[in-house]
């Protein structure tokens, strides 16, 4: 027997999340994550990964990770700092730099490491950080972890951040105060105002820090959100996942070669955790590769994003404000949603339903992440898919 008031806890929290539908059933793919899945047996159009440019099942980047495999093995064996830092993981980072038109680069295990690292390595108690209110829970958690006072900002307002950024600033409060937010907004889909939030930074002397997660391999012809922008050197800390549209797992920070230095000997994830393993550097630098040869899969991801927005859109969905492919459907009602995304997923499409607390209370919205794989036809028959379970439900008329 274990601990009771461990027992009466998870009893009650179970209890309560499945009533309020907010319960997440995992369900596991037995097929790779491409724009087909197989689920229980059953084929199903996939609209649910974050694989953009469908480079998880990359064949050029398959071999590398296996040459890789058979060079050095499945793990780095180490932490970075003793060594765990292997030729490819140097080669990886200076990669990085290279497609994102930085001084440095330094490869973490996964982007929520980079948050969970990046951020408490710069700033402490003595400090303040402007935040977004709708960034990333690891972004939450960095600022979190660093002890500095949390200023939430209204999302995307910039009035709200300049009225903020000069209060902090006025106060005298503060050391450093740095700006925080995501490249592009995960469940919505919309784009950060870059260009307004570094004027602001440099007229209140504001670090500025960008998670481009969602935006590198699919904005700015696949560098990111600073390119799109064209704000080269002008953002101090550029954060990226090497788990989405690059396709294996990992994430990175790059910035000037100081910043980098810096977070090699302070982040504590890059010095108390395994470095990533040679076959995921190794994928990482043939998709980096592939990326800067040809801007094939970034345009496809576009067109079939914008193909899918068009097609939801006319059937009377509402989609908000979504400037990138990621294409959500915004019901409100977490049970509808989650209703909604069962029924897709019956009729041969499966689309995730998300609920708070990944999104607000009240907005559950099911989420469609088209990808450079899908063809004009899984995307007709999803559309097909979504009208029928639409009118059936009464989400559209
Ligand atoms: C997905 C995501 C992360 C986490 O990246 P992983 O590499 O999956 O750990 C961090 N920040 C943002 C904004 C994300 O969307």
């Amino acid at each position: 027997m274990g601990s009771k008031c461990l027992e009466k806890f998870l009893k009650e929290g179970l209890e309560d999340l499945r009533s309020k539908g907010l319960y997440n059933q995992i369900e596991s793919l037995e097929s790779p994550n491409g724009p087909i899945i197989k689920i229980n047996g059953h084929d199903l159009i996939n609209l649910s990964s974050n694989n953009y440019l469908g480079f998880a099942t990359n064949k050029r980047m398959m071999d590398a990770a296996k040459k890789a495999v058979d060079k050095y093995g499945v793990g780095a064996g180490a932490v970075r700092t003793i060594n765990g830092t292997l030729d490819i993981h140097d080669e990886l980072e200076r990669k990085i730099a290279e497609l994102k038109d930085a001084e440095a680069a330094i490869a973490f295990q996964s982007g929520f490491n980079c948050n969970a690292g990046a951020i408490q390595a710069i700033m402490d108690k003595h400090d303040a950080i402007l935040s977004d209110e709708l960034n990333h829970a690891s972004i939450i958690d960095g600022c979190r972890l660093s002890k500095a006072k949390i200023i939430r900002v209204n999302h995307s307002d910039m009035e709200d951040l300049r009225q903020k950024a000069k209060e902090a600033k006025e106060s005298g409060l503060y050391n450093k105060i740095m700006v925080i937010t995501d490249g592009v907004f995960s469940m919505d889909g919309d784009i950060a105002k870059l260009p307004e939030i570094v004027e602001i930074a440099e007229e209140f002397d504001l670090i500025t820090y960008v998670d481009d997660a969602h935006g590198e391999g699919v904005l700015g012809k696949g560098k990111g959100i600073v390119s799109h922008f064209g704000l080269e050197g002008k953002v101090d800390l550029e954060i990226g996942t090497l788990s989405k549209a690059l396709g294996v797992v990992g994430g990175c920070v790059t910035g000037s070669k100081d910043l980098i230095d810096w977070l090699k000997v302070r982040a504590r994830p890059f010095l108390f955790s395994t470095s990533l393993t040679p076959g995921a550097a190794a994928a990482v630098i043939e998709a980096i590769n592939i990326l800067m040869e040809s801007s094939e899969a970034v345009d496809k991801v576009w067109k079939n994003g914008d193909y899918l927005k068009k097609g939801l859109k006319e059937l009377g969905f509402n989609i908000g404000n979504s400037e990138t492919p990621i294409t959500p459907c915004i019901i409100g009602d977490e049970k509808t949603a989650q209703k909604f995304s069962a029924r897709l997923r019956e009729e041969g499409v499966y689309a995730k339903s998300i609920v708070f607390p990944t999104v607000p209370l009240g907005t559950a919205r099911v989420r469609n992440m088209p990808t450079a794989d899908h063809t004009k036809e899984m995307l007709d028959k999803a559309l097909e898919v979504y009208a029928k379970v639409g009118k059936e439900l009464g989400v559209i008329k």
